[in-house]
């Protein structure tokens, strides 16, 4: 559904992605795993239409290029980005930051609907509704972020370290409803420093190097690989 093909991007001489291609499809949870400096948020930014950088290559959903264009006519061809950083309105409600991602055309007739099933998904979240963004724990302000982002009835949610400043049990909360976001069908492009917590719930991973992808494969075959223990899960 999401094709990525040869894409590169360059920050004028600096290259930080190069020749990068992956897939995302229905109901998968992909994640790309790599060091800090990468390129991953570079990646994220490229196939959103909010790279700083030069951009090339291809990046298709459901077949329609969409690099080139702009923000928010990728988001109309339903993908989604949670940005580090949440990037939620502290001094608005809940229910406010919520309906603020219900702006593209694809999600304007259904804001009800929409709503409903965000907080079908994070039942806290209509619990706290009325509540301001900024007074919600880190782990309940990414969710804010996570449902405002479903607000715009994505096909792919993309999401550039989630777990960051997160204690272990509020990343656990957040991994589990990631499962229950893909249990709707949505695809998730997931970048994570965590990546033991990320593999386990991922069905395929890429490792990014450098700029470059250097390995991809199943999840439970990464979890396996020697390399990969030694880079990203601590052991040998
Ligand atoms: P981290 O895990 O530390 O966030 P990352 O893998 O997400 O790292 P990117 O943020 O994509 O890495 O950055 C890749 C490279 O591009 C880095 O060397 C970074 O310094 C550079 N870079 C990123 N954004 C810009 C920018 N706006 N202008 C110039 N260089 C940039």
């Amino acid at each position: 559904m999401l094709e990525v093909k040869r894409l590169s991007a360059a920050y004028g001489q600096h290259i930080a992605l190069e020749d990068v291609s992956l897939r995302v499809g229905r109901g998968e949870i992909v994640v790309i795993l790599g060091a800090n400096g990468a390129g991953k948020s570079t990646l994220l930014k490229a196939i959103s239409g909010i790279c700083e950088g030069k951009v090339s290559g291809s990046v298709r959903m459901n077949g329609h290029e969409v690099v080139g264009e702009r923000a928010d006519r990728i988001v109309e061809e339903g993908v989604a980005l949670v940005p580090e950083g949440r990037g939620i309105f502290a001094d608005l409600t809940v229910e406010e930051n919520l309906l603020l991602g219900a702006y593209p055309g694809r999600a304007r007739d259904e804001e009800r609907a929409n709503l409903g099933r965000v907080y079908r998904l994070f039942p806290k979240l209509e619990e706290r509704r009325g509540q301001v963004a900024r007074t919600m724990s880190g782990g309940e302000q990414q969710m804010v972020a996570i449902g405002r982002a479903m607000m715009s009835n994505p096909a792919i949610l993309t999401l550039d370290e989630p777990s960051l400043g997160l204690s272990p049990l509020l990343s656990k909360e957040l991994f589990q409803s990631l499962k229950a976001v893909r249990a709707t069908g949505i695809g998730i492009l997931l970048v994570e420093q965590n990546a033991r917590a990320s593999l386990a719930i991922a069905d395929r991973g890429y490792l990014l190097e450098n700029a470059h992808i250097i390995h991809e494969d199943t999840a439970a075959n990464l979890m396996r690989d020697p390399a990969v223990q030694k880079a990203y899960l601590g052991g040998a």
